[in-house]
């Protein structure tokens, strides 16, 4: 695997003639990998002649200055599952190089950024779209991976890169997680085995909530159900709501179909999110 750290090796890169004949997979993330991310780079390297991996922790999409400096990085383990896996190249700038000479023009989000993760991470979602089509302007990938772990985000993407209409087409990919069903994700990693357990509760309430959706008459009460449930763990909730897959609308009422519950949720200081299609 190359491993490119500047912008200048990026468009020497880009330029070769193997790059510019290649149908070029993109990996975004922010490392500290684990099987999640790593099925993303499974699924690029299906369907593409190359596959880029990007590792770079953000510091515009992070709200709290100690979630972004606690955030895990683990780079020598990194390059080793990457290289395992067949990635060709991994791009892993610093943020001076990341956005020097760039100036974000801004995206308005709509709804997509006043509900769940827009309404509790104010400014998350531009910080995401900044870096997002930043990456997609200097990689110039044939397609982007990214995973429904994170539902909203991937709204978000496809929202953004059909605004400006770039051209990268977006695939989202299936949530991993583990045996018992919590989701993998990065911040695992500063969790104890008693809060991996207690984090459970997470993925225990949407299994009910898709289990029993046809049990109650409106949504509004299957939330009132799945809120007690929750409750008898021991996380601080954020929020969970079932929305439009789609618009990401709330939904409280009749309507069962094409729903997607979600949650956000405190592990002591932890925060996890997660969710599952229900119908
Ligand atoms: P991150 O490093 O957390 O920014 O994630 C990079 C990419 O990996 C994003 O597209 C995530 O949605 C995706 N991802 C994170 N966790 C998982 C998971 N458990 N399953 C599938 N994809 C994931």
């Amino acid at each position: 695997m190359i491993i490119i750290r500047t912008l200048d090796e990026l468009s020497e890169l880009i330029r070769s003639s193997e790059y510019a004949s290649s149908t070029i997979g993109f990996v975004p993330t922010m490392g500290a990998l684990h099987e999640g991310h790593g099925s993303l780079i499974t699924s690029a390297k299906k369907d593409n002649h190359l596959v880029i991996c990007s590792i770079f922790v953000n510091p515009t999409q992070f709200n709290k200055a100690e979630d972004l400096e606690k955030y895990p990085r683990k780079e020598k383990e990194d390059i080793s599952i990457l290289e395992e896996l067949g990635c060709d190249f991994l791009f892993i700038p610093t943020t001076e190089e990341i956005y020097k000479n760039y100036k974000y023009v801004g995206i308005d989000l709509k709804e997509l950024e006043t509900v769940m993760e827009g309404k509790f991470r104010p400014g998350h979602f531009q910080g995401v779209c900044e870096i997002v089509y930043r990456l997609f302007d200097l990689v110039k990938p044939t397609r982007a991976y990214f995973g429904l772990k994170d539902f909203q985000q991937v709204a978000v993407i496809k929202y953004m890169t059909s605004f400006f209409n770039l051209p990268v087409e977006i695939i989202a990919c299936p949530t991993m997680r583990e045996q018992n069903g919590l989701a993998l994700s990065s911040r695992n990693l500063r969790l104890s085995d008693t809060e991996k357990q207690d984090a459970l509760i997470i993925f225990n309430t949407l299994d009910f909530i898709k289990k029993n959706l046809n049990q109650f008459e409106t949504i509004s009460k299957l939330k009132t159900k799945a809120l007690q449930i929750f409750n008898q763990g021991k996380l601080t909730l954020e929020y969970l709501e079932i929305v439009d897959q789609s618009t990401l609308t709330v939904q409280n009422d009749h309507n069962k179909t094409n729903l997607v519950a979600c949650i956000a949720a405190y592990c002591n200081h932890i925060r996890l999110i997660d969710n599952m299609i229900i119908s």
